[in-house]
């Protein structure tokens, strides 16, 4: 048989192996890899064969061979996490990573990794000192809390503030805010986990102050406002106000929590962005105890901040679960730098990736997005058209959901290859580049692009158009 005749022509591993190609890879890539990836490509070509599959002649040669065990050893040697673009202007993109951190944050980082630290050493007693101390100062000055603590991400803070607090009682939540937050976040679920029950007051729409007030039993240990970060309801709704929900928190001696999700210390309403409260407001308005994460509008790295007052925050710090949630010092290192930069408010904007993205003005938008277009139509490629449109961005990580700042956006096309194809295609490069679909059409948001992407997103599309 044929197949029989080009099977014994399949080279032996050592032949592909002493090619200069895979020779000279290998004092970049393991030599174990590049044996796996010769491995991987003669099996894959045995399999054709054994299948009946037409392969010709010419592709079983040594050289050949090598050149496919070279691409594939380059892969496996990859690692997992990768940097990639992300031209989907979404600016806190929960898959993508969220925030990208400041030049002081990355610079302090090093250099806090590099060295040993005073993570948990006390400089003046020349004792153990505790790891929370070293961002707590600078949260107080910059939201006025009492009280700080931070921990894994803002799940944990949840889950630490229920367990903490209201294990074993009740804890109110109107029914409009038991939230699903993507990754399998719910607030009821973490609720249970924590030992606290639930108690629904109110409807999906809309919930009043005598809702609350006709759940609270001697049973009830906390009452609890989750910010909706992701969605919004419009028509016919009714919350209560934080400020509401605190004079009947007083009326009854109860505490008052509030998950504030994505807490921002900026007001982005100036930017025409929705007025979000900020975390300043809500300490200011009476909760006594107010998460959010590191990573969404605070422009850090991941973590949950947990504001308000020192008694409460002290029964934090001292259950043992605390122990299990801390954060780490890379973390600290990170969210201390970032935190620096708010001291200064007209330069904080400038400095922080996330929140430079989310302001960016349009001028400088369709600057950049033109900037784009001109360097691809210059690629000269007959298969390649480039066209620059108005569109949206989204701001993401759940917040502000209704949002969508005016944006400049570059939608490509190449000829032969659907809209699905190029994504994919870009999408598989090296960096990837993460593209929008949008109504059949393969989309460019420059809003989240930063230095350097330019050059990949032109690189990727040369090859995919050539
Ligand atoms: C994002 C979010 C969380 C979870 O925060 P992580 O930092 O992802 O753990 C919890 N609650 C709300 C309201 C959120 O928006």
């Amino acid at each position: 048989m044929v197949e029989q005749s080009l099977m014994a022509r399949l080279p032996k591993v050592d032949q592909v192996l002493a090619q200069t190609e895979l020779h000279d890879l290998a004092v970049r890539v393991p030599r174990s890899l590049v044996l796996q990836g010769v491995r991987l490509v003669l099996e894959g070509l045995r399999a054709r064969l054994k299948d009946g599959q037409a392969v010709p002649p010419q592709d079983l040669t040594p050289a050949v061979v090598a050149g496919l065990a070279a691409q594939e050893a380059r892969r496996l040697a990859r690692p997992s996490l990768r940097s990639l673009v992300n031209a989907t202007g979404v600016v806190v993109h929960t898959n993508l990573g969220r925030s990208l951190l400041a030049e002081a944050a990355l610079k302090r980082l090093a250099e806090l990794n590099r060295a040993y630290t005073n993570l948990e050493y006390d400089l003046n007693a020349g004792a153990r000192g505790s790891r929370y101390v070293h961002v707590a100062g600078i949260l107080k000055e910059l939201t006025g809390a009492e009280a700080a603590l931070v921990v894994n991400n803002n799940a944990a803070a949840v889950f630490l503030s229920l367990q903490s607090l209201a294990a074993g009682r009740e804890v109110i939540v109107s029914r409009g805010q038991l939230v699903e937050i993507g990754g399998s976040f719910r607030i009821p679920d973490v609720m249970a986990k924590s030992g606290a029950i639930l108690r629904e007051v109110g409807t999906t729409n809309k919930t009043h102050p005598r809702d609350y007030e006709g759940a609270i039993t001697s049973d009830t240990g906390l009452l609890l406002k989750v910010h909706t970060s992701n969605f919004a309801v419009v028509g016919f709704h009714q919350e209560v106000t934080l400020a509401q929900m605190r004079e009947i928190a007083d009326r009854y001696h109860l505490p008052l929590m509030e998950d504030l999700g994505s807490g921002t210390l900026v007001d982005f309403s100036p930017f025409g962005l929705p007025k979000e409260p900020t975390v300043q407001e809500a300490l200011a308005e009476g909760a006594d105890l107010v998460t959010f994460s590191g990573d969404k509008l605070l422009g850090g790295p991941q973590a949950g901040i947990i504001l308000g007052k020192a008694e409460l925050i002290e029964r934090l710090r001292a259950n043992p679960l605390n122990r299990a949630l801390r954060i780490d010092k890379l973390t600290l290192a990170a969210l201390e730098a970032t935190l620096e930069l708010y001291r200064d408010p007209q330069r904080v904007l400038d400095q922080i990736p996330t929140l430079r993205m989310i302001c960016r003005p349009h001028a400088e938008l369709r600057r950049q997005a033109a900037a784009l277009a001109r360097r691809l139509k210059a690629l000269n490629l007959p298969r390649l058209s480039v066209a620059t449109l108005e569109g949206a961005s989204r701001v993401g990580g759940g917040a502000m959901p209704l949002a969508a700042p005016a944006t400049r956006l570059v939608e490509v096309a190449v000829q032969g290859l659907s809209p699905t194809r190029l994504e994919e295609g870009l999408r598989a490069g090296d960096p990837p580049v993460i593209a929008r679909l949008e109504d059949g059409r393969l989309l460019l948001d420059v809003r989240t692009l930063v230095e350097g992407d330019q050059e990949v997103i032109v690189q990727a599309l040369a090859r995919l158009a050539s």
